[in-house]
């Protein structure tokens, strides 16, 4: 089969679109037809660089690709055969079972956490291996490339949405609204009835927010970003800021547009440098802040439940292109200028 191969860290250009052998489903597993699977920023671009600490757990050469949309096109010993030809959505986290977090129901949680396209073989090829537990239907009128952007972003963006309390009557502040996981999280929170307020640097390109869904769209480098929150919300703040960019410098630009008993969940820190939280606000104001690592498999499973009730990507921010242009997508990526989520298509 076709395959995008890994043979050693460096820039896109060593991504070889090449001939790799089939893979096949062992016990408990399926093979996927791979119709579709994202680019991830971190768990993609960042492994392939060989800079983020998930290059570790990699062994050369390596298959990537996270979560993915296709057929079932194979079963393994245990998996009922009936399932070949479904379409399904695949999830790339593999939580170890039996550690405590698991037992909790807290997967998200678990100190041997691994990922499909990481630990294993992943879903830029033809062909994929998943644990059975790992596919869920995808619901008729979803395509494969939207059902794969959800499987990847809108676990954690329900999980985000839950740590904040976002729902209807509620405010969500979100900061890098653009991107895949951000333009995710500004449409379950419209989904869910939440008024959004969507920002990213619109200095550098005006357009970005333009297809987000949002009530109100705002420069993160505005100096009066807190004033103009305040404005646009009656005095009263935002009731959740979903900051997945934990830039030192924008804490300080927010944080006094918080609402009294307001939630702040990260998923993501792009500097080295802490955040300056000062406590006073923190007490005073009832305020929380909240890591979110991923999705677990309760996420996961209302995630789907919320498509089955009608929740969309907006067309707009899916974009494909072939599997055979993965180092093309890589560099979309690093520069930054893509909107939403990419898809690769085999
Ligand atoms: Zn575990």
């Amino acid at each position: 089969m076709k395959a995008i191969l890994l043979p050693r860290f460096g820039d896109p250009d060593v991504l070889e679109f090449a001939d790799v052998p089939c893979p096949e489903p062992g016990p408990g597993q399926v093979r996927i037809r791979v119709h579709a699977v994202v680019v991830a920023r971190t768990k993609d671009v960042a492994l392939r660089s060989g800079r983020h600490p998930f290059a570790r757990a990699v062994t050369l050469p390596h298959v990537p690709g996270t979560e993915h949309a296709g057929t079932v096109d194979a079963t393994g010993a245990g998996v009922d055969p009936g399932l070949v030809g479904r379409p399904v959505a695949v999830s790339a986290v593999l939580p170890c079972g039996t550690c405590r977090a698991c037992g909790r129901g807290r997967d998200e949680a678990c100190p041997d956490l691994r990922l499909l396209g990481v630990h294993r073989p992943g879903g830029y090829a033809q062909f994929c291996v998943a644990p059975a537990a790992n596919v869920v239907p995808v619901p008729d009128g979803v395509p494969f490339p939207h059902a794969a952007a959800l499987a990847a972003n809108g676990p954690v963006a329900r999980a985000q949405l839950d740590a904040g309390a976002v729902g209807a009557g509620t405010t969500v502040l979100v900061l890098g609204a653009s991107g895949a996981l951000g333009s995710t999280v500004a449409a379950l929170a419209r989904f869910r009835g939440a008024r959004v307020i969507a920002t990213a640097r619109l200095g550098a390109r005006p357009d970005c927010l333009a297809d987000v869904p949002a009530q109100a769209r705002l420069d993160i480098d505005r100096p009066d970003l807190a004033e103009a929150v305040l404005d646009l919300t009656g005095g009263w703040g935002a009731d959740c800021v979903v900051d997945n960019l934990g830039l030192p410098r924008l804490w300080p630009r927010y944080q006094p547009a918080l609402a009294a008993t307001g939630r702040v969940v990260v998923s993501g820190a792009l500097e080295e440098t802490p955040v300056p939280v000062g406590f006073r606000p923190l007490y005073l104001r009832n305020h929380a802040i909240i890591g979110v690592r991923t999705g677990n498999r309760a996420d996961i499973a209302g995630l789907w439940a919320d498509v089955r009730a009608g929740f969309r990507l907006v067309p707009a921010l899916v974009s494909t292109m072939p599997l055979a242009q993965a180092a093309a997508a890589h560099r979309t990526v690093e520069a930054g200028r893509h909107r939403g989520q990419i898809v690769l298509v085999p």
